[in-house]
């Protein structure tokens, strides 16, 4: 069998080479292509440093975790949902902004807290809206209903011909009394 591979096997094996998940002979071989490729070389040294940074990453926010994992932190979490709906006292509540302040877990609960607020509140002004618009378009057909229904009565047209005649022979009626 052929080991030489391309440089694009190479590059589509690369993530499993550095995560070192490849079996021994295809090692061997993208091992092969790195000693005389400069180009792949190239990528596979960027990829390492990728990888190193993610995983420093990873660990960093691990770390993270474990120091502030703290009771304090505990007692935030239980608060968290009064503390953002402004159901503490003043006292609990500088408490918990104090730890959120100090506790970069705390501070992301918090933040996660407040956009799911915010989500919520987005989706319910939403919902408003369209019901009021709903609303309006009922009460403007009724109107609309109602507006047809008076045109086509007679009785109103006979009240409007009464109301103009009436109108007409009292200035009629005046006209003679002062000119
Ligand atoms: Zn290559």
């Amino acid at each position: 069998m052929n080991n030489e591979l391309t440089c694009n096997q190479v590059i589509a094996l690369l993530s499993f080479y550095v995560e070192d998940k490849l079996n021994s002979r295809l090692k061997e071989y993208v091992d092969d292509h790195l000693r005389h490729c400069t180009k792949c070389r190239e990528i596979y040294m960027q990829s390492k440093k990728i990888a190193k940074h993610v995983l420093s990453l990873v660990n960093y926010d691990e770390e993270t975790a474990n120091t502030f994992y703290t009771k304090q932190y505990e007692d935030f979490k239980n608060n968290l949902s009064a503390y953002v709906d402004n159901e503490l006292n003043e006292n609990e509540s500088i408490r918990i902004k104090k730890i959120a302040i100090s506790n970069p877990l705390a501070r992301k609960d918090l933040e996660d807290m407040y956009n799911f607020k915010k989500l919520l509140h987005n989706s319910f002004e939403k919902t408003r809206t369209e019901w009021k618009n709903d609303y309006s378009k009922i009460i403007i057909n009724s109107l609309q209903q109602k507006y047809e229904y008076s045109k086509i009565d007679p009785f109103y047209k006979l009240l409007g011909a009464f109301t103009a005649l009436i109108t007409l022979l009292l200035i009629g009626f005046f006209a003679t009394l002062y000119f």
